[in-house]
């Protein structure tokens, strides 16, 4: 017995059609007109949408960074990621600076193993090369990892030079593997920001003046030019700008082999409405790079319309605006800043430490914002819905690129008979009202609040199982399955 979807409209990347879609165990076994019921469970889908799993490549769950943890981890974030859509994440693996790139896998396995309610994979992310690190790179293909994350800003903490990028490159090319880049010079960065403290320039609004566009694009040419030098696939994370498209897209038109992504944070927000808001309100919206302007909005939409741009991802990484409630210090000394969720489970009110930190100061703001539950839902409201995207361009953006540049396809990515029976239910016509009341993110704000939006996932099913229906949450620990990927895949 299985499940048949009947009566829906599949999308796909490359096609919109009216099919019935049989569901056997894990994966799509047939797709046909006027399916036969016969003895399986039925799933009526008039008027609906059916899309393949949402999959999001750009995530950092349970992340230390600037002196506290990211609060959605691989448990939370992975129910509010299914309830936006998404049933598929790849998150990032940070190597501990000393320490060795199966160190940071070891702890990120940790962190996801048994918990997980969703699929993910995961990035290496290197920090600390040497020869060591170099021969680790390509044993990480034995682990399904296929994909490295350099960064080209946070100096002193991830920050890598020129030559780690040029030679990971190399050694990445020879195995296949695809290289990522945090692309915004970080030397130029630090002697910004000292400067603009120095003058009492301390508001978060001054995270984007010490961030300018300008050095996002020098950046993103110097890691384009090494990927048409090394011949290694470059995929730039988080666009936001102008002088950054316009680099990737010089590469392109010289056949290098150069991909690039934005968040869906870049469409929507910008410094003056957002992070210039009054007090410490703007906090919400620091992260790197910073959003930008309403000018910059249209060259993206124009970016992921023409194809210079492949995905749309999150960059999703929350944290209290309102935190450090309770006795955090202390517990914070007892367990060297782990067990968070611990932490806020003694007690209701009790908060890890989130935006606060940076009152007074916008460098120690925690950079990131919440994202993974809205992603879906924002981008079909104001790209499909306003006909800047057709159904089949957004889920190429949301779905099936990700999945193909990153070797998962057509495992995922895709509804065709073999692959993995992650589907939604997409009804086009429902509305919602996105709201910190109502999101599932472990986060006091949202990035949308107020906004309404049509069109949402009324059923969530992955590899046959049902995880979201309606309001319902369905899903379990220990249910997500890491999803090791292949090298090689396409330069798309
Ligand atoms: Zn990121």
């Amino acid at each position: 017995m299985g499940i048949l979807f009947k009566n829906g409209k599949i999308i796909t990347a490359s096609d919109a059609i009216d099919a019935d879609v049989l569901v056997e165990g894990e994966v799509v076994t047939l797709i046909g007109q006027d399916l036969r019921a016969d003895n399986h469970e039925l799933v009526d889908c008039a008027g609906k949408f059916l899309l393949p799993g949402g999959i999001d490549v750009h995530t950092h769950l349970d992340l230390p960074f600037g002196g506290t943890i990211s609060n959605d981890d691989f448990d939370v974030g992975h129910m509010a990621a299914a309830f936006g859509g998404t049933t598929t994440h790849i998150d990032f693996v940070v190597q501990p600076i000393g320490g060795s790139l199966r160190d940071g896998l070891e702890t990120w396995w940790a962190k996801s193993r048994d918990i997980a309610q969703i699929d993910y994979g995961f990035h290496m992310a290197v920090t600390d090369l040497n020869d060591a690190v170099m021969a680790e790179i390509p044993t990480m293909l034995d682990e399904g990892i296929t994909s490295l994350k350099l960064f080209m800003a946070y100096k002193n903490v991830f920050q890598i030079d020129d030559a780690t990028l040029f030679n990971t490159m190399r050694v990445a090319a020879d195995h296949g593997m695809i290289v990522m880049v945090h692309a915004e010079n970080g030397d130029v960065e630090a002697a910004l920001t000292p400067a603009l403290l120095a003058a009492g320039k301390t508001d978060p609004v001054y995270h984007a003046a010490s961030r300018p566009p300008e050095i996002e694009g020098e950046a993103t040419n110097r890691a384009v030019v090494m990927s048409g030098l090394t011949g290694c696939p470059l995929y730039v994370v988080h666009m936001t700008c102008e002088p950054a498209i316009e680099a990737l897209r010089r590469g392109r038109a010289l056949g290098y082999p150069v991909m690039g992504e934005t968040c869906v944070q870049y469409f929507f927000l910008t410094v003056d409405d957002h992070m210039a808001l009054p007090g410490f309100e703007g906090a919400k919206y620091v992260c790197s790079p910073p959003i930008r302007s309403k000018q910059d909005h249209g060259l993206l939409w124009q970016a992921v319309r023409d194809g210079t741009l492949q995905v749309v991802s999150t960059d999703h990484c929350d944290f209290w605006y309102d935190g450090g409630h309770g006795p955090w210090q202390e517990w914070n000394e007892r367990t060297g800043g782990r067990d968070w969720v611990g932490y806020e489970k003694q007690d209701p009110s009790y908060r890890r430490p989130g935006k606060e930190l940076g009152m007074g100061n916008f460098a120690k703001i925690p950079n990131g914002m919440p994202g993974l539950e809205d992603r879906m839902l924002v981008m079909w409201d104001a790209g499909v819905n306003s006909g800047k995207l057709s159904p089949s361009r957004f889920v190429e953006l949301c779905c099936s690129n990700p999945a193909k540049i990153f070797g998962m396809y057509p495992r995922k990515g895709t509804i065709a008979v073999g692959s993995d029976a992650d589907i939604l239910v997409w009804d086009p016509n429902k509305q919602h009202t996105i709201s910190a009341e109502t999101h599932h993110m472990r986060v006091d704000y949202n990035c949308y609040e107020g906004r309404v939006v049509t069109g949402l996932p009324v059923q969530v099913y992955q590899r046959g199982r049902k995880l979201v229906d309606g309001a319902q949450w369905h899903g379990s620990n220990g249910s997500g399955q890491f999803v090791p990927r292949a090298a090689g895949a396409p330069v798309l």
